[in-house]
């Protein structure tokens, strides 16, 4: 058994549901690899999974929903930012599998600023049970004990499990891009995306195990920690998924690069550059990116190839993990950023 088959062996030996349609597309994207100068950008389009405007965090739902289902869960309690989207794509997939979602969302400055809109107006929309809290673990656990007197059985997503969970699905995701880099007879230098845990942790193992040479290159969506501390976190997390997928192999720190330097003023606060680059893709591609996770990691992309820190003539796969929705929730800094403006023909 080659590589290929004993990683997909191993994957199809976890409990799993089904909701999203894979593989995702891999798009050439030749006027924005023209406008960015001399480099081949390709993205993994995990902005359509399929699930409710889709993203990075429904490869994941399949497994702890199949964890949660194996155990007999009925009701799924989560707690995130107001614009979480893990939060909606959960929603999404619960709606799918007809389990009650429950959403304990954080009272924080966006829902004050927007209220229901963007992810949170998808959660509602999507029949979840949706409650902001200051304290959220503390909610949590009142819920998880209100709805067990009720009948339900309840089951919490646990922080952990999920990003391991997310780490065993990209490795799939690094299978999927294998494949589609073969049918393209092509090599990918860098896969470049928005990433602190499970997404670059699984796609720099599943690289690795298929011998792709790639590297990976993640860009955080908030400030915190330092590099070394992330990295070493995400071969961790690389090496736990790979014990529990029975691979030999492990990713070592020095083939991993994370960084925060494109975040800006902090997390879900805009920044210039994010803006721009969300528009240039948008505008050469018809691709769009969110202002909060993907649209920064792709202004750090832009930064690289326009200074040389990648080269001319290299191939980046630029994985879109997606967040669509919280564009509309930031309709104000996006106007305001375009110089957008209602024009009245009559009035011309
Ligand atoms: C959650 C999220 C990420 C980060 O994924 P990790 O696996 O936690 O690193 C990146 N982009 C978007 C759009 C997300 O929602």
């Amino acid at each position: 058994m080659n590589e290929k088959e004993q990683l997909k062996k191993a994957i199809s030996k976890i409990p799993r549901v089904k909701l999203v349609d894979l593989p995702t597309p891999l798009h050439d994207c030749p006027r924005f690899s023209e406008a960015v100068g001399g480099v081949r950008v390709l993205i993994k389009r995990d902005d359509m999974t399929g699930l409710a405007f889709g993203g990075n965090k429904s490869r994941q739902h399949e497994f702890i929903l199949g964890d949660a289902t194996a155990q007999g869960a009925n009701a799924i309690i989560h707690g995130a930012a107001s614009q979480s989207n893990y939060s909606r794509q959960l929603c999404a997939a619960c709606a799918k599998l007809g389990l009650k979602a429950f959403i304990v969302g954080k009272r924080d400055l966006r829902s004050q600023m927007v209220g229901i809109q963007g992810n949170l107006l998808l959660d509602h929309i999507l029949g979840a049970d949706v409650r902001l809290a200051e304290d959220q673990s503390k909610a949590k656990k009142e819920l998880f004990e209100e709805l067990r007197k009720q009948g339900y059985v309840p089951y919490t997503t646990d922080q952990r499990k999920d990003i391991v969970f997310a780490t065993v699905a990209y490795t799939n995701c690094a299978l999927e891009i294998h494949d589609q880099l073969a049918q393209l007879d092509a090599k990918a230098d860098y896969v470049v995306l928005c990433s602190t845990s499970g997404t670059q942790a699984g796609l720099a193992l599943g690289g690795k195990v298929l011998n792709m040479g790639y590297r990976t290159i993640g860009f955080r969506p908030s400030k915190g920690g330092n590099n070394e501390d992330i990295i070493s976190s995400i071969a961790s997390l690389a090496n736990e998924a790979a014990e529990i997928l029975g691979l030999d192999i492990r990713v070592e720190e020095d083939e991993l690069e994370n960084y925060e330097d494109y975040v800006g003023e902090a997390y879900g606060i805009v920044t210039k550059e994010g803006l721009d680059a969300l528009q240039l893709l948008a505008r050469t591609e018809g691709i769009l990116l969110d202002p909060v996770y993907v649209g920064k990691a792709m202004s750090g992309l832009i930064d690289w190839i326009r200074t040389g820190k990648i080269a001319s003539g290299k191939t980046v796969i630029f994985v879109h993990t997606g967040g669509i929705p919280a564009l509309f929730a930031y309709n104000k800094e996006l106007i305001e950023h375009g110089g957008y403006k209602i024009r009245i023909a009559e009035e011309e």
